[in-house]
């Protein structure tokens, strides 16, 4: 007997077990089309990393789960609940599932630390302000930066400020972390210090993570499947092992050779 397993109307054929889907997907900005008939999906607790040149596309799918810019065509699938196609209301529920780290912090300038994570938690998920303030903390020992409750963002370097959005994200409890580039803009000797406390979140949590980066040595050790990208699309997927070692695809060669 065939037991009907879909109860909400909202939901798309998202298999068990998988967290993200992409379906034929494309994005365009004006004649450009950035995405082009993009599938793929994620597991859940997997980190998978999206590499490829500039302007291949790669942001702009972070953007899209995010709900920052929305397809011209296709779904997107989110814990079984469909983000696009989907009413505001839905899209808001289903977004807080997703966190987001940015390559330029975006933390709001004129709130304490401890503020600029609790905020969403209150804000948006309605959480008391004491045990906002109980989870900030705890997350702020994380990620290292326990004396800094009090101090404004800009009093902070760029790395100690992305760890406080990196600890922003996770006050959310979201299921997924998106992160795009969040190394770019920090200077070099604290790069370093921010990929460690990445890979310390990836190794001690059960978070997915979606991740772009440039940081070729950090997605061969965090990634579970590696997605090369190139004109909108995935030209080659597998896991870092794979992709890094002996790609099938010429372009993937050329890319790794020019960022290795
Ligand atoms: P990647 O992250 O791989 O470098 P992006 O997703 O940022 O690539 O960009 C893909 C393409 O989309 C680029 O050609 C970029 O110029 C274009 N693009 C991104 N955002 C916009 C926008 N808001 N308006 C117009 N074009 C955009």
């Amino acid at each position: 007997m065939s037991v009907e397993t879909r109860t909400k109307p909202s939901l798309t054929d998202a298999q068990p077990g998988e967290l993200i889907r992409l379906e034929n997907v494309t994005k365009r900005f004006g004649a450009n089309t950035v995405l082009d008939d993009l599938n793929f999906t994620v597991d859940p607790g997997k980190h998978v990393t999206l590499i490829g040149p500039s302007g291949s596309g790669k942001t702009t799918i972070l953007r899209l789960l995010m709900t920052l810019t929305k397809p011209d065509e296709g779904t997107i699938t989110v814990d079984g609940e469909q983000l696009f196609p989907a009413p505001e209301k839905q899209v808001r529920e289903v977004r807080k599932k997703i966190g987001m780290v940015f390559q330029q912090f975006n933390l709001f300038p004129n709130m304490s630390v401890l503020r600029n994570i609790t905020e969403a938690p209150v804000q948006v998920l309605g959480m008391s302000k004491d045990e906002a303030e109980e989870r900030a903390r705890e997350l702020l020992e994380l990620v290292g930066l326990s004396d800094k409750c009090d101090a404004k963002p800009t009093r902070l370097s760029g790395g100690q400020q992305q760890r406080v959005a990196i600890a922003r994200a996770l006050a959310m409890r979201p299921r997924v972390l998106l992160l795009d580039e969040v190394t770019s803009a920090l200077d070099p000797e604290l790069v370093a210090g921010v990929l460690d406390l990445l890979r310390d979140i990836a190794r001690s949590t059960d978070i997915t993570m979606l991740c772009v980066t440039h940081e070729m040595g950090f997605a061969r050790d965090i990634s579970d499947q590696v997605l090369m990208f190139d004109g909108g699309r995935v030209i080659e997927s597998g896991s870092p092992e794979k992709i890094f070692t002996e790609p099938e695809q010429d372009r993937t060669r050329e890319f790794l050779s020019a960022v290795l």
